[in-house]
Order: C-alpha cells, then sequence, then structure tokens
C-alpha cells in the first residue's frame, strides 16, 4: 500500500507560549524564569510549578544542554516523519536546569551518548515555525 507523505504537523500554541515560538523563529531559545522563587522554568506555564506565583519573565537560555535520555526511532508507521528515519528523540537537560524533549541532530544516531555536549540548533519547519534541536557540540582539538 502506498501512502502519501503528510505534511509535518505545526505546533499547537497556547497563548502563554507563544512567546517561546516567537523566539524561536529568530533562532533564540528562550525559558520562563520565577522572579519570586528563582526557579527555571520549561515548558511553559502560566504559574512556577515550585511556588505556584505568576511572576515569571522570559529569558535567553544558553543553548547549551547535555544529552539526558534518548532513543533512536528506526520504523514507524506512515507518518509525516518517515522520510527522516532514523532519527533521535531525547530529553535533553540545558544548563539552566531544565529538561527538553527535541531531536538530536548533525551527528549519526549510533554516535549518540547520555551526557554528551549538545547546542541547540533551530530548524525551519515553515514560515511560521523553526524547531529547536540539539546537535553535538564540536571538541576543541
Ligand atoms: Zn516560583
Amino acid at each position: 500500500m502506498d501512502t502519501p507523505v503528510k505534511p509535518k504537523p505545526v505546533p499547537v500554541v497556547n497563548p502563554w507560549a507563544k512567546p517561546f515560538w516567537d523566539a524561536a523563529r529568530e533562532d533564540k531559545l528562550v525559558i520562563q524564569h520565577c522572579k519570586d522563587c528563582g526557579s527555571n522554568i520549561f515548558y511553559p506555564r502560566i504559574a512556577c510549578p515550585n511556588c505556584f506565583s505568576d511572576n515569571v519573565e522570559w529569558i535567553q537560555a544558553s543553548g547549551k544542554a547535555t544529552v539526558y535520555t534518548y532513543t533512536v526511532v528506526e520504523s514507524n508507521p506512515p507518518s509525516a516523519f518517515i522520510v527522516d528515519l532514523p532519527y533521535v528523540v531525547a530529553v535533553v537537560k540545558l544548563a539552566e536546569g531544565v529538561q527538553m524533549l527535541s531531536n538530536i541532530v548533525g551527528c549519526k544516531p549510533e554516535d549518540v551518548r547520555c551526557d554528551m555536549p549538545v547546542e541547540v540548533v533551530f530548524e525551519t519547519l515553515n514560515e511560521e515555525f523553526k524547531l529547536p534541536k540539539f546537535r553535538p557540540v564540536s571538541k576543541p582539538l
């Protein structure tokens, strides 16, 4: 059976997450920061999950992270992502302490390791969205 490849789904943007996607479109990775307790927050929320304050602001993250855990997707049912096989789905831990679900790109899936240093790179999905993904940090010689 030949199934046509569908276009990739686009993010559903909650009003309180809009600043994240607006920044990503400009190649900036931002997270929330609680001005009352100092917690860094990701994913975007309307209140701090630590102290429930709504006194939260957006800060720019360094884009530096390490791989916390990952899986290599080798096959899946026909979907918009079949053209990317094999690909790496990972949870990365940002230098700012929060975790983010993303993809590891720019290396072979078999070269990905836990605790590997990675940095953000933005992949254009369409005119409206860029997706933050992570690639290995090249080691200094
Ligand atoms: Zn807080």
